[in-house]
C-alpha cells in the first residue's frame, strides 16, 4: 500500500526540523508531529513584553562546523551575541569562564605567570599529583581550591543534586580555562543568536513541510506508522519502549519567569548564583540576547527567568545522568532499537546524551545523508 509520506518525524526540535529540511530538499514527503503545542522543542521561544523568552533555558548557538553555520545563516540572520557569563557569589561578581579577569577578581593576580603559580600551589596543597578521580579533584587541578569553593562547588552540587566528590571528572573537563583576558564562554569559531529568535530558525527549517502540534506519537503509534514508510523518532528512547527495562534518569529544571518594571535588571544575559545558599542556579535576562535591537533594549520592562534544578520521574527531561547504571540501561534500549528496522532514532532524547544545538544539527545531517 502506498503511504502518504516517506517520513513521519516525531519531534520538531532541531534534530527533527533539520532532518525534515534535508529530506524535503531531496524531494521526500515529510510529516512532522510534536506533542507540544509549539514547534521547536527545547529551543522554542515565546514573546513576552515584546521580548523573545527562551522557554526551556537560555540558548546560544555556537559551532566550529562551517557546514552547520552555513545552513543556519542561509535561513536566519545571526546576531553578534557572545556569551560572557558572570557569577555572583554572596554579592561578589566574577567573570566566567575562568580567565585572567577571574584570577584578578579572586586573587588580584595581574599576570598569567602569577595565576599559574597560584593554581599550581593550591593543587599541590591538596596533594593532587595523579589523574583526577572525580569532579572535585578535576576542578581543583584546573583552577585551584579558592575558585572551586567559590564558583564551582555550590553551583555544580545544586545542578546535579550530588556532591562534587561523587560526580565524574569528565563533566567539567571541557570547561575553558584561559590565561588571557577573554570572557567568551565558548572556543568555537562561530557564535550568535537568531535575529527575531529561534522560532525563525525552526520556521525556516520546516518551511513547506506539513507540521502538526499537540499530537503524541506514542498514544496512537499504529495510526502514525500507517502514514509513512519510515519513522524518525526524537523522543525519549525508554518511553518509546514503554519503560520495559526501567527508566533512564534525567536532571530536570523549573523555570520561573518574571516581568520586572525596569529597563535593564542585571546588565547581562546570564548571571550564575554559585552559593549553595541560593536555591536557583542562574538568572537569565532575555532581552540581552537581542543585542542588535535598540527597540528591544529600550523597552521599559524586562523579563527574567530563575532556573531551579530538580529531579524525579515524570518531570521534563533535560540533562541525562550518564552514570554507569544509566549508560548500561541505555545500551540495552539501544539493542532493542536496532531491532526496529523502520525507525531512525535521533536527537538528544533518543540517544540519551547531552548535545549542543550544532551537534544535533550535524548528526541530523549525517543520518539524513545515510
Ligand atoms: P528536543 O529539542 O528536545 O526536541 C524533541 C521534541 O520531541 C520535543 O519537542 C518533544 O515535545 C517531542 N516529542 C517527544 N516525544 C514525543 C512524542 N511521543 N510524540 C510527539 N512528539 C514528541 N545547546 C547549545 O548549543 N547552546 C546552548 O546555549 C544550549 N543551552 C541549553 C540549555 C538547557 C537548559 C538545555 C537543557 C539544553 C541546552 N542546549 C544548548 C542543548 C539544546 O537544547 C539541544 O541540543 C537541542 O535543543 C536538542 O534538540 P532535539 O531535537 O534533539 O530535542
Amino acid at each position: 500500500m502506498t503511504k502518504l509520506y516517506d517520513y513521519i518525524i516525531v519531534g520538531s526540535g532541531l534534530f527533527g526540523a533539520t532532518f525534515a529540511y534535508l529530506a524535503r530538499q531531496r524531494g521526500k514527503r515529510c510529516l512532522v508531529i510534536d506533542r507540544r503545542e509549539q514547534l521547536g522543542g527545547n529551543v522554542a521561544c515565546r514573546k513576552m513584553e515584546g521580548i523573545d523568552v527562551h522557554l526551556y533555558g537560555p540558548h546560544v548557538f555556537h559551532t566550529s562546523s562551517r557546514e552547520v553555520w552555513k545552513l543556519v545563516c542561509s535561513l536566519v540572520e545571526m546576531n553578534r551575541f557572545t556569551l560572557c557569563t558572570v557569577a555572583n557569589y554572596e554579592g561578589r561578581l566574577f567573570n566566567l569562564p575562568f580567565n585572567m579577569n577571574t584570577f584578578y577578581q579572586m586573587w588580584g593576580m595581574t599576570t598569567p605567570e602569577e595565576a599559574r603559580k597560584k593554581i599550581e600551589e593550591q593543587r599541590r596543597e591538596q596533594g593532587l599529583t595523579c589523574e583526577p578521580q572525580n569532579l572535585e579533584e578535576q576542578a581543583i587541578s584546573l583552577v585551584g581550591k579558592d575558585i572551586y569553593e567559590t564558583l564551582i562547588k555550590g553551583y555544580t552540587e545544586k545542578q546535579w543534586g550530588r556532591k562534587c566528590s561523587e560526580l565524574p571528572a569528565f563533566i567539567i573537563r571541557r570547561l575553558p580555562v584561559r590565561f588571557t583576558f577573554d570572557n567568551n564562554y565558548f572556543n568555537d569559531c562561530f557564535q550568535g543568536v537568531p535575529e527575531g529568535g529561534y522560532n525563525r530558525l525552526i520556521d525556516g527549517l520546516t518551511e513547506g513541510v506539513e507540521c502538526r502540534t499537540g499530537c503524541d506519537y506514542l498514544s496512537d503509534r499504529e495510526y502514525w506508522n500507517a502514514q509513512a514508510g519510515t519513522v524518525v523518532y526524537t523522543g525519549a528512547i525508554d518511553e518509546y519502549f514503554g519503560y520495559q527495562l526501567g527508566r533512564l534518569e534525567y536532571r530536570s529544571l523549573r523555570f520561573e519567569h518574571e516581568v520586572k518594571e525596569v529597563q535593564n535588571y542585571q546588565g547581562n544575559a546570564i548571571i550564575n548564583y554559585t552559593s549553595s545558599e541560593v536555591p536557583f542556579t542562574r538568572i537569565v535576562e532575555h532581552k540581552h540576547f537581542d543585542i542588535n535591537s535598540q527597540m528591544v533594549q529600550q523597552l521599559p520592562r524586562t523579563v527574567i527567568t530563575r532556573e531551579y534544578p530538580m529531579t524525579g520521574a515524570g518531570l521534563e527531561p533535560y540533562y541525562p545522568i550518564n552514570d554507569e547504571r544509566n549508560n548500561r540501561l541505555y545500551q540495552q534500549y539501544r539493542e532493542l532499537a536496532e531491532q526496529e528496522p523502520h525507525v531512525i532514532f535521533g536527537g538528544r532524547l533518543a540517544t540519551y546524551q547531552y548535545m549542543d544545538m550544532d551537534d544535533v544539527m550535524e548528526s541530523a545531517m549525517k543520518v539524513s545523508r545515510r
